[in-house]
């Protein structure tokens, strides 16, 4: 049936084949011109423009005044409102009839008081289908609302996408009517277009690709795109190449529907629930026309946002999740940050995510979802498996600038041993488009071929929502199993892990954390942020403490379940993976920040609520203390004429004790010396403070050991060049190392502040340049073990990076950082390609530099960047990244550092309790006179700390806590309190109770096994 052959140049037969059905060439005489059929204007359409973002039931009830096609609105952040009247003419009868819609921004169709679709031309979704095939009974006179949002779906950047947003910027609408649209000629272009692709795709090696190539060449003679009744000639053709099928063998790709949300970004945390509306309605909108449609959609905050702001659309979702076509992934609230957020708040993002999952679907989520984020923290392992998921996605290591990741499929094991199923989708992708590209890529890239034969494929426009269109399913759908291509199935999580896991014999085990070798300015960008999520997760933590001491005292409490409940969910919020890292625009650090001085606000009145009444409110002053360990230091009181005052105070573990008369202890003393430098010392420490506030010397003097290296200075203040190749906010490049410049413009020389006592402070000041100053006291405490920096930054750089530097005596060819719930080894040498990415690495509130039996801490109470090369330990401390965010960083920065030499291991000499005491300050509270010391509970060993107290989630009258093994061994620990506790039970970190577990309760306390770096919790019952 073929023609007669023609010469066999594959370039003109697929070239002739493309402009059959190109938009831009021959539109007159090819299929593509053919889409459309008649149109018609509209009857009327007007507008109506607002800065806020309105509920339809209020924008409906607004004034409209006409508007012409091709008028501008705006401008950015705004929402323009259409009312659109159109009548279809009855001589379509039988056509399918669309309402086309281009215009700028991103749009809802409103239709009798219910959102209906998106429309976005960026997500190739331009048209609203009034009718399938109109029938006469059918409504002609319809009226349709059209909300604009006045931003694209990446945001408004100006110049380039991540460009801060143009606040000016105007929209418009450039074409709107009714059309017919040939459904017939879209089946047969995309059976053109896939097969054009095959041909591309499979290059000129493989015959396959001939076939494809003569097929679709033939199709061209057959279709005569003037005469429909040519099409089925064409299609049939089409349709017998996709039918020819595989062999058993051929990979397999599971794809799924998929719509990446960034829950703020380029645009604010508000914008975000619409983009969800607008998304998640089109998805449902697609489900109700192809059965087998399945969409996979993560993070429970943009469902309770759904739930809150679209309740009718959230009762469809209902229905679909109850039919398994649109699946709840992930288990956590938001996709978070993968680095910075401490291990309690990832327990929370689980905690709060698979709960809401549960209660409002009736399951928890199986696998965790994590496809764009910066780095997977090496105890993610233990807390998915804690949380009831053992299998993990991500694809975001393929961003690796240096190194290739050497696997697609592989177990992860994390830093206690757990281990997870772990896929990254080959494609590299998680916005796909289901064309053959990547069905190709999927196969190509697959890093454990041989090991695993199935593979992912997530398709749908994301990052800022649009998800999938019907023209990826009907892409999709045609090579379900075509030879050459791989399978495709449509699939879900469960299938494809199900799947994996069953034929895992022969794959390997990546041990450690998932490093990004990218994106790490993000340890350090919008220090304003850091800051909030460290506190605010400090002030709950004592929050939860304290209340819960208060409930076991007495049980009349009110234990602020719910409020606690609201103040975590604006932290875990914060916690996404575009905010904390502070790679978002102004807008979104505003909320972030406002969301903080909440937190701390309402955090504030319920601790001190819960500390008044564990004082029993009397009127002497005592002190409480949240953390598991006895502590004894100086801290700020008042006298009795109310005047600031210094004491130094003894506290049991988790309790409180009221503030005494100072007991004797080595006092600090304060020397200025002839050539002005400083020294100070309190019996533990001795340092040597040079006119510019750097360190000449740092002793401990017990062991007689100098910490600074010779001939340089410690606390030393430098500054970078940091411009990267494009990725602003989020990177740092390693070539910035060469642009060291130390601050040595002395503003203010050092000078003596508190001359000791219990606590001798010096304050100095630098100039960086003519508009950012540092102002810093250095503070030393009797008793403390290390010196406190107390930094004040006037910052108003561009493309600058601050650090500080402490050349240290340490030779060490690992350096160690705290993650959560445990700690983690990096080199610091830069013999490999792997070594050398991590130049600038992350930790949470202490780095340890130790060589046998000496070593120095530096500990921080805000920072998270890193970096220690030989034996230089370094804080990276600000940067001033210009996009998205503008004004990144300027202004006034408050932060503490802390350095601590110390001999033995880090281990014996409590660095880790000292960060945690440089973290959470000792809460003042009134107490009544005669109140005696009192600790509710304590643990036998350093090794374990205990975490986190607080009531537990379903039962009144329960407390939950969490404690883990610190130090990197197996040890046995006692949890004793003064609490009386009924019965004790091991449970997961959901809080589900392990009834074969009970936790052995006896006069002495709770004795509990941990291996190394083990988290337990367990559920007592008062
Ligand atoms: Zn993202």
């Amino acid at each position: 049936m073929y023609h007669q052959p023609v010469l066999k140049n594959r370039r003109t037969l697929l070239e002739r084949a493309e402009k059959f059905v190109s938009d831009i060439y021959f539109t007159d005489c090819n299929l593509r011109g053919r889409l459309y059929g008649d149109s018609c204007p509209l009857e009327s359409v007007a507008s109506f423009s607002c800065p806020t973002r309105v509920s339809f039931a209020e924008a409906s009830q607004q004034t409209f005044t006409p508007y012409q096609v091709g008028e501008t609105f705006g401008p950015t952040w705004w929402t323009c409102w259409f009312k659109v009247m159109l009548e279809i003419p009855t001589t379509w009868e039988g056509k399918e009839v669309h309402l086309l819609w281009e215009s700028d921004g991103e749009a809802m169709v409103w239709r009798d008081g219910q959102p209906v679709q998106g429309l976005t031309k960026d997500g190739e979704k331009t048209c609203y289908i009034l009718s399938e095939c109109l029938k006469n009974e059918e409504p002609h006179s319809v009226t349709v609302y059209v909300e604009v949002a006045c931003n694209g779906l990446f945001g408004a950047g100006k110049g380039t996408f991540i460009g801060a947003p143009d606040p000016d910027k105007m929209y418009s609408v450039q074409r709107a009517e009714l059309v017919v649209f040939n459904r017939d000629v879209r089946e047969l272009l995309t059976d053109f277009e896939m097969l054009v692709d095959i041909v591309k795709e499979l290059g000129e090696e493989e015959q396959r690709g001939y076939q494809a190539l003569f097929t679709v060449n033939e199709m061209v003679n057959l279709c005569d795109p003037s005469d429909p009744s040519s099409f089925t000639k064409a299609h049939m053709l089409a349709h017998k190449f996709f039918s020819q099928k595989n062999g058993d063998s051929q990979h397999c790709v599971h794809t799924m529907g998929h719509c990446h949300i960034d829950t703020a970004w380029l645009w604010p945390y508000e914008e975000t629930i619409r983009k969800c509306g607008r998304s998640w309605v089109t998805v449902i909108g697609l489900m109700e026309k192809n059965p087998e449609f399945v969409f996979t959609c993560s993070q429970a905050q943009q469902f309770q946002w759904v739930k809150s702001w679209y309740p009718g659309l959230f009762s469809e979702i209902q229905h679909y999740v109850k039919k398994g076509q649109f699946i709840p992934v992930g288990g956590t609230w938001v996709e978070m940050d993968g680095n910075l957020p401490s291990g309690e708040s990832m327990v929370r993002q689980f905690l709060q995510g698979q709960r809401f999952f549960n209660q409002e679907f009736g399951f928890y989520c199986r696998e965790f979802w994590l496809p764009d984020t910066f780095g997977y923290s090496a105890q993610l392992p233990q807390i998915m498996q804690g949380c009831g998921i053992s299998n993990f996605l991500t694809q975001k290591l393929s961003w690796n600038l240096v190194n290739t990741f050497p696997h697609s499929t592989f177990f992860w094991e994390g830093l206690d041993g757990s281990k997870v199923l772990t896929h990254f989708p080959p494609g590299n992708s998680y916005g796909m488009k289901g064309n053959i590209e990547d069905l190709v890529k999927t196969v190509k890239n697959n890093k454990d071929k041989g090991r695993a034969n199935h593979s992912a494929l997530l398709f749908g426009f994301g990052d800022g929502g649009g998800g999938p269109t019907q023209l990826m399913l009907d892409r999709l759908d045609r090579v379900r199993d075509t030879d050459g291509l791989p399978r495709v199935v449509m699939s879900s999580p469960d299938k494809l892990f199900t799947q994996l896991q069953t034929d895992s014999a022969l794959l390997c085990t990546w041990s450690g954390e998932l490093f990004l070798e990218l994106h790490n300015g993000t340890y350090t960008t919008q220090a304003q942020i850091k800051c909030g999520n460290r506190q605010c997760e400090t002030l709950l933590h004592d929050v939860e403490v304290a209340s819960s001491l208060v409930l076991c005292r007495d049980r009349t409490f009110n234990y602020p379940v719910e409020k606690l409940q609201e103040l975590w969910r604006l932290l875990l919020l914060n916690q996404f993976h575009d905010v904390i890292p502070g790679s978002c625009i102004e807008l979104v650090v505003k909320d972030a920040l406002r969301y903080y001085e909440d937190i701390v606000r309402d955090g504030t009145v319920l601790l001190r609520e819960a500390t008044e009444a564990l004082g029993s409110k009397g009127t002497s002053t005592g002190v409480f203390n949240s953390l598991p360990w006895e502590r004894c230091e100086v801290i700020q009181t008042q006298d009795s004429a109310g005047k600031p005052a210094l004491a130094l105070v003894h506290v049991p573990s988790v309790g409180l004790s009221p503030v005494k008369d100072t007991q004797t202890v080595t006092p600090v003393s304060v020397t200025v010396q002839a050539n002005g430098t400083v020294v100070m010392e309190n019996g533990i420490l001795r340092t040597v403070v040079n006119k510019d506030g750097t360190l000449a010397s740092l002793c401990l003097i017990e062991s007689n050991r100098e910490a600074i290296s010779d001939n340089v200075q410690g606390n030393q203040f430098v500054m970078f060049h940091d411009v990267p190749l494009y990725w602003d906010a989020w990177d740092v490049m390693d070539y910035h190392l060469q642009t060291r410049k130390p601050v040595l413009n002395v503003e203010n020389p050092i000078h003596v502040v508190s001359s000791g006592g219990l606590r001798g402070v010096l304050s100095f000041s630098l100039r960086i340049s003519e508009q950012s100053t540092i102002t810093q006291k250095i503070v030393m405490d009797a008793n403390c073990p290390y010196i406190k920096f107390e930094t004040e930054v006037m910052w108003a750089e561009s493309h600058k990076f601050l650090k500080v530097e402490f050349p240290v005596q340490v030779r060490s060819s690992a350096a160690t950082y705290e993650i959560q719930f445990g700690h983690l080894q990096r080199p610091t040498h830069r013999n490999t390609s792997w070594d050398w990415a991590r130049f600038e690495v992350w930790g949470h509130k202490w780095a340890d530099l130790s060589e046998h039996n000496f070593g120095v801490a530096l500990l921080n109470d805000c920072k998270y960047g890193y970096s220690v090369h030989k034996n230089t330990m370094t804080l990276s401390l600000l940067r001033a990244p210009k996009a998205p965010d503008a004004n990144a960083d300027m202004g006034i920065h408050h932060f503490t550092y802390a350095i601590m030499p110390h001999t033995g291991s880090f281990q014996d000499a409590s660095v880790i309790q000292s960060a945690y005491n440089l973290n959470f300050p000792l809460r003042l509270l009134q107490c009544a006179p005669d109140t005696v010391p009192w600790s509710a509970f304590s643990v036998s060993t350093e090794a374990v700390i205990l975490e986190t107290i607080k009531q537990a989630e379903d039962r009144e009258g329960a407390l939950v806590v969490r404690l883990y093994e610190s130090h990197g061994g197996s040890v046995t620990a006692m949890l004793s309190t003064a609490l009386t506790v009924k019965e004790a039970w091991h449970c997961d970190l959901l809080e589900r109770q392990d009834s074969t577990r009970p936790a052995d309760i006896t006069s002495e306390g709770i004795a509990l096994k941990f291996s190394p770096f083990q988290i337990v919790s367990l559920l007592l019952i008062l």
